[in-house]
C-alpha cells in the first residue's frame, strides 16, 4: 500500500517539543512532506534557530519514520522561523519579532557583558539580531562590541544602527563622546530611549536585545509602556545579596506584565586554568542563590572570565574571539535557553498558568487554575511560606520566622495579582511585602492529589 502524507504526520505526532509540551504537528511546525515511492522527505520549522533541542527532535522524526513500512529514506531538514507574539506588531519596532529586556538590581554585575555575549552568540546561531544600549548613564555597549563609524541617516530621516559582529546596535557611546557630562542624561535619558525605539531603522530583526540601566528608573517605565517586550531576564551574581532589588525588579516587570524568562547568574564560579578545578568563590558559605527565592528559572551560569575585561575593552565578544572556550559556551548554552523561553512565549501565550479565581472566604486559600485544578493552602502554613527579606536572611536563606509564633487565625485580608506571575497577599497580620508565585503556589498545594503526588516522588 503506497505511503501517504496523513501516516507520516501521524508519525511525526509523537515528536513533542519539550518546552511547550505538545507536539510538532499541532503546532504546526511540519511544513512540507513529500512522498516519492518509499522516499519521504519533510521540513519542520522551529521557531528559533536557536533551539537547544533541534537535534534530538531531528533524530525524533528520523527514526519514526524510517520505522514506517514501506520507507527505505528519510530526509528530515530542520528550518526556523522566529514567531512574534501575538501583540507585537505595532507601530514601534514594526519588523521585530521578540524584544528581550536584559535587567538587573544593581551595576557591576555584568549585565552589559550579558547583554553583549548574548546578542553575539544569537547572531553566531543564524539569528537576526539588534542590540540596544538603554544603559545612558553607563553605555558601555559601543566599547564593547568595538563600535566605530558615525552615525548616517537614511533617505526618510531615521538613524542607521551601526553594526558590529553580525548585529545592528545603537548606543549613545556613539552619539556623544566620552566628555559629554553623565549629569545631562538623566532628564534625557527617557527622551532617548523613545528616539530609539522610533527613530532607529531597526529593519527585520528576529530579537532586539534590550541593556537596561540598573534598578527600575524612567527607562525601564518608558521601555515597557513604549514597546511590547516579549520577556526579561535579569542578571545576578552569587553575592549579590542585594536581591531586594532585583527582586524589585521581577514586581516591576510582573506589574507591567512582561514575562521575566528566568534570571542569568554571573560570576557564577571560576575554573582554575592549571587545575581546572572548580571554585564557587562568590557564594556565601552554606548559602543559597537570591534566585532560588523569586520562583523563577536558572536560564545559565557564566563563570568568571579573567579575559572578559580586555576583550571587552578590544571590542569582541568572547563568543566571537573564542568560540570553543567554556565562557564562550555558557554564553551559547544561554541563547539557546533564552531563545526556547521566548518561543514558549509567544506560542503559548493563550495559556497563562494564572489563577482564574481566588477564594479566601473560607477556612482555606483555595484557588482554581486555568489549567481546571484548585489548589488548598492552611493560612497559617501560607503565612509561613512567605519568602520576602523579612522572612527569609538574604544572605543564608534561613527562615526568620517561626511557624508556631504566627497567629493561628491569621488570614488574608487583600489578595492581589502581581503581574503574570505572583500573587501578593496582605495578611491580618499586617505582613505584605511578599510575593507568592504561581510556581510556588503550584508546588505547595496542599489538596490530598497534591500531597500524595509529592509523596510518591
Ligand atoms: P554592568 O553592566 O552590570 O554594570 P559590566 O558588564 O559593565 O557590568 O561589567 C563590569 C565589569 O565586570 C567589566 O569590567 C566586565 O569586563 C567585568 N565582568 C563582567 N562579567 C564578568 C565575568 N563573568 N568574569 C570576569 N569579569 C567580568
Amino acid at each position: 500500500m503506497a505511503l501517504k502524507p496523513a501516516a507520516v504526520l501521524d508519525a511525526l505526532r509523537a515528536v513533542i517539543d519539550p518546552d511547550l509540551h505538545r507536539d510538532i504537528v499541532s503546532l504546526g511546525f511540519v511544513k512540507d512532506v513529500a512522498i516519492d515511492g518509499g522516499k519521504v522527505a519533510v521540513v519542520v520549522e522551529l521557531t528559533t534557530p536557536a533551539c537547544p533541542v533541534k537535534d534530538r527532535l531531528k533524530a525524533e522524526c528520523e527514526q519514526l519514520l524510517r520505522a514506517l513500512p514501506g520507507v527505505t529514506s528519510v530526509d528530515v531538514k530542520m528550518t526556523a522561523q522566529v514567531r512574534s507574539a501575538a501583540n507585537a506588531s505595532g507601530p514601534v519596532l514594526p519588523g521585530v519579532r521578540n524584544v528581550l529586556a536584559v535587567a538587573s538590581g544593581k551595576g557591576g554585575v555584568g549585565k552589559s557583558t550579558v547583554a553583549v555575549n548574548l546578542a553575539a552568540a544569537l547572531a553566531k546561531i543564524g539569528a537576526r539580531v539588534g542590540l540596544m544600549d538603554a544603559d545612558v548613564y553607563g553605555p558601555s555597549v559601543a566599547r564593547m562590541v568595538g563600535g566605530k563609524g558615525q552615525a548616517q541617516a537614511t533617505p526618510e530621516g531615521m538613524l542607521r544602527p551601526f553594526e558590529a559582529h553580525g548585529m545592528k546596535f545603537m548606543s549613545m557611546g556613539m552619539l556623544v563622546n566620552d566628555q559629554s557630562p553623565v549629569v545631562w542624561r538623566g532628564p534625557m535619558a527617557s527622551g532617548l530611549i523613545q528616539q530609539f525605539l522610533t527613530k532607529v531603522d531597526w529593519g527585520d530583526l528576529d530579537y532586539l536585545v534590550v541593556d537596561l540601566p540598573p534598578g527600575t528608573g524612567d527607562v525601564q517605565i518608558t521601555l515597557t509602556q513604549s514597546a511590547n517586550i516579549t520577556g526579561a531576564v535579569i542578571v545576578t551574581t552569587p553575592q549579590d545579596v542585594a536581591s531586594e532589588v532585583a527582586s524589585r525588579g521581577l514586581k516591576m516587570f510582573g506589574a507591567v506584565k512582561v514575562p521575566v524568562l528566568g534570571v542569568v547568574e554571573n560570576m557564577s564560579y571560576f575554573v582554575a586554568p592549571d587545575t581546572g578545578r572548580k571554585y564557587n568563590i562568590f557564594r556565601p558559605e552554606g548559602g543559597e542563590a537570591p534566585y532560588k527565592r523569586w520562583g523563577v528559572p536558572l536560564l545559565g551560569e557564566i563563570p568568571i572570565e579573567p579575559k572578559l575585561a580586555g576583550l571587552g575593552d578590544k571590542g569582541i565578544p568572547v563568543v566571537v574571539a573564542e568560540p570553543g572556550s567554556d565562557t564562550a559556551r555558557a554564553f551559547l548554552d544561554l541563547a539557546q535557553r533564552v531563545a526556547a523561553a521566548l518561543s514558549t512565549v509567544t506560542m503559548s501565550q493563550a495559556a497563562t498558568g494564572a489563577p482564574i479565581d481566588v477564594d479566601a472566604g473560607g477556612e482555606q486559600l483555595q484557588i482554581a487554575w486555568d489549567d481546571g485544578h484548585i489548589s488548598k493552602h492552611n493560612f497559617q502554613r501560607l503565612r509561613f511560606q512567605c519568602a520576602c527579606a523579612q522572612c527569609v536572611d538574604e544572605r543564608t536563606g534561613k527562615r526568620r520566622i517561626v511557624l508556631e509564633f504566627i497567629d493561628p487565625n491569621v488570614r488574608p485580608k487583600l489578595i492581589e495579582q502581581s503581574g503574570r506571575y505572583a500573587l501578593q497577599i496582605t495578611w491580618t497580620d499586617n505582613h505584605s511585602t511578599g510575593l507568592y508565585t504561581f510556581d510556588r503556589l503550584r508546588q505547595s498545594c496542599e489538596c490530598p492529589a497534591c500531597v500524595e503526588g509529592r509523596a510518591a516522588r
